[in-house]
C-alpha cells in the first residue's frame, strides 16, 4: 500500500544524520507552527528513530541493522559486528560496519583516490554507527569568519549530548593522560592541552553507558513535534527550483516505485559530503566549487600496551568481544595546534588491535591504540565529478573521485608517523611493527564539497548561514559545508554550523508568518 507524503510543507530537509536531525531539532524548538518533512532513503532500524546500532545489545539483531545501513548491495550476514575487526589490517579498502563504499569511480588512473569513501544508508545516517568524539575545532582548524563560532559548538554539544567526562573511572585513564600531558603540553594554550576526549555519550543513572544517534539530536522536542514527519526508504532525487529559488524536491517513494513531488519553502540538503553535491549537480544547481576542495583526514595508527601500572581493579573483566561501552574504553585527546597539526586520539581498547599470544589477555585498559589524523593540503583540483551517463546504485549521477595527496601532505602523514611513533614511546611499549597509515577516506571525514565562504568568491558553495550562494531556500548540511581542513572529528563542526543554518530558517519563517 503506498504512504501518504505531504504535497506542500515548509521545510524539507533531505538525509537524517545528526544534521538533519539538527536542523529538524532547531525548527521544531525555534518555529514550532512550521511543517517540516524529513526523507531519508535508508531503513528506520529503531523506535525511536536514529537510535545507535551500538545500543542494540543482541548481536543478531544488530548485525541485520548494520547490514540494512549497507545500501543497495550490503555485505553478507554474517560479516562480523564487531568494530575493530581490520583496524590493524592492510587491505586496500576497508568497509566498517554500517557503511557501503563507493563502488566505481573512487580512484582515476595516476591518483591516489579515496578507495575508502564510505556513506551510510539508513535513518540516522553514519551517525548510527559512529564513535562519538567530538573534540572542538582549534587555532587553524577553527573558521575565522565566524564570530559565533565557540557559541555554536556549545549549542551542538547540547543537541550531541557530549561529555567530557563520561569515561573518568577508566582504569588508567589518568595515568594516561598523565604520560601524555608530561610529553606533549609544556608549550600549549590551556585550551589545546591533553584532556578526556568529549564523547556524544550519556552515562543513565544505573551506570549504563549509550552512544548518542540522531535520536539524541532529534531529541524530545523533535518528536512531539506533531508537524514533522519522517519519512524513511525515500529517495531524493532533485531539489525543485522556481525563478532560482528552492520551491521543492522530487522523491522517489523507495517501498513503491512512485514519485512525488514536495513543494516547500525551504529545502536542506544533508545528504553527506559524497551525495550532497551529487544532489545539487542532479538538479542542475553547479556553482564553480561543487565537489571542489574534497578532503579527507589522513590517518596513522599504533597500539602500545601501557608500562608499569600493575593490575585494575576490573581485573575479572575480560571486555573482549564487547559492543557496548564499557567503563576501561578511556578516551584521551591531544588537540591539534598549529605547532602540532594533528589531532591525536588515544583509546584504551576493548581488545587488541594486533593479535596477541592466545594465552595473553591484557588487563582491561592497558592496551592503547593511537590514531593521529593530519589536515589535508586543501586543492581546488581534488574534486567529485559526475555522470550521469554511468549512475551510482541508486540511480542517481555517478560519482567519480579526483584526489591526490601532495608533497605536503606526505610530509605531514611522516611527521604525524614520527609524532605517534615518540607518544607512544612515553606510553608503553609498542604492539606489532611500525605504524600504519590507513588509504585515503578510511577517516570517514570527508569534508569540502560544499563548503561555507564569507562571500561569493567562487571558491564556496554557500555563505556562513550554509544557503547555497544564489539558490536562495536552498540550505546545504554536513561535514562537505566545512571549509577549513581540520583534523578534529568534524561532526561536531557540522552540527554547530546546521545550528546556525537552522536558526536563520527559523528567522525568515517567523518574518513571514
Ligand atoms: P550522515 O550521518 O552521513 O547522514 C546523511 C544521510 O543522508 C544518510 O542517512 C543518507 O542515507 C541520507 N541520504 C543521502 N542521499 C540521500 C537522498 N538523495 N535522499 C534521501 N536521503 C539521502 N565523526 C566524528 O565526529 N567523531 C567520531 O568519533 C566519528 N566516528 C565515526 C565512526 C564510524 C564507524 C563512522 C561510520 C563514522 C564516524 N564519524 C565520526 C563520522 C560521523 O558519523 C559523520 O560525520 C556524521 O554522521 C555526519 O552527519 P551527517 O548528518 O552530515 O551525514
Amino acid at each position: 500500500m503506498s504512504r501518504t507524503f505531504p504535497t506542500s510543507v515548509d521545510v524539507v530537509i533531505v538525509g537524517s544524520g545528526p544534521c538533519g536531525a539538527a536542523y529538524a531539532r532547531v525548527l521544531s524548538e525555534r518555529a514550532p507552527q512550521a511543517t517540516l518533512l524529513t526523507l531519508e532513503v535508508g531503513p528506520q532500524l529503531a523506535d525511536p528513530p536514529g537510535g545507535h546500532v551500538k545500543n542494540i545489545l543482541d548481536e543478531q539483531a544488530r548485525a541485520a541493522a548494520q547490514r540494512a545501513s549497507e545500501g543497495p548491495a550490503p555485505l553478507s550476514a554474517d560479516t562480523p559486528t564487531d568494530t575493530m575487526d581490520g583496524y590493524a589490517d592492510e587491505a586496500p579498502r576497508m568497509a566498517r560496519p554500517g557503511t557501503w563504499l563507493l563502488p566505481s569511480g573512487y580512484r582515476q588512473p595516476g591518483e591516489d583516490g579515496l578507495p575508502n569513501a564510505a556513506m551510510s544508508s539508513n535513518v540516522g545516517g553514519m551517525g548510527a554507527h559512529w564513535t562519538g568524539a567530538c573534540p572542538r575545532p582549534g587555532e587553524g582548524e577553527r573558521i575565522a569568519f565566524l564570530d559565533d563560532l565557540d557559541e555554536l559548538l556549545t549549542e551542538g554539544e547540547r543537541l550531541l549530548a557530549v561529555d567530557d567526562h563520561a569515561f573518568d573511572d577508566a582504569p588508567f585513564a589518568d595515568e594516561v593522560r598523565k604520560r601524555l600531558a608530561d610529553h606533549l603540553d609544556a608549550d600549549r594554550a590551556e585550551d589545546r592541552r591533553v584532556a578526556p576526549m568529549p564523547l556524544a555519550v550519556t552515562r543513565h543513572a544505573d551506570g549504563r553507558l549509550t552512544w548518542s544517534g540522531s535520536d539524541v539530536v532529534y531529541g524530545d522536542a523533535t518528536r512531539a513535534n506533531p508537524r514533522h514527519t519522517l519519512l524513511p526508504e525515500a529517495l531524493v532525487t532533485r531539489v525543485l527550483l522556481t525563478d532560482g529559488r528552492a520551491s521543492g524536491v522530487r522523491v522517489r517513494d523507495l517501498q513503491t516505485g512512485e514519485e512525488h513531488d514536495v513543494a516547500a519553502r525551504y529545502v536542506v540538503v544533508a545528504a553527506d559530503s559524497l551525495r550532497t553535491p551529487q544532489l545539487l549537480w542532479a538538479s542542475g544547481v553547479r556553482p564553480h566549487a561543487l565537489g571542489r576542495y574534497l578532503n579527507d583526514q589522513p590517518q596513522t595508527v599504533y597500539a602500545v600496551r601501557l608500562r608499569d601500572v600493575g593490575h585494575a581493579d576490573q581485573e575479572d573483566v575480560d571486555p573482549r568481544g564487547r559492543s557496548s561501552i564499557v567503563a576501561q574504553s578511556g578516551v584521551s585527546w591531544v588537540p591539534y595546534t598549529d605547532q602540532h597539526p594533528f589531532h591525536g586520539q588515544v583509546m584504551q581498547l576493548d581488545a587488541s588491535p594486533v593479535p596477541l599470544a592466545a594465552d595473553d589477555v591484557p588487563t582491561p585498559g592497558t592496551i592503547v591504540g593511537l590514531g593521529w589524523f593530519c589536515a589535508k593540503d586543501l586543492q581546488e583540483s581534488d574534486r567529485l565529478e559526475f555522470d550521469e551517463t554511468a549512475p551510482d546504485p541508486y540511480g542517481m549521477p555517478g560519482i567519480q573521485v579526483h584526489y591526490r595527496l601532495t608533497e605536503a601532505d606526505h610530509a605531514s602523514i611522516a611527521a604525524a608517523t614520527a609524532a605517534v611513533k615518540e607518544v607512544a614511546a612515553a606510553l608503553g611499549d609498542p604492539l606489532g611493527g611500525e605504524p600504519f597509515t590507513f588509504g585515503p577516506g578510511a577517516s570517514l571525514h570527508i569534508q569540502g564539497t560544499v563548503r561555507m565562504g564569507e562571500t561569493p568568491d567562487g571558491t564556496s558553495v554557500c555563505g556562513p548561514t550554509s544557503e547555497v550562494w544564489d539558490v536562495p531556500g536552498l540550505h546545504v548540511a554536513g561535514n562537505g559545508v566545512i571549509p577549513t581542513a581540520i583534523a578534529c572529528n568534524p561532526t561536531l563542526t557540522s552540527v554547530a554550523l546546521a545550528v546556525a543554518g537552522a536558526r536563520s530558517i527559523a528567522g525568515s519563517l517567523s518574518e513571514r508568518n
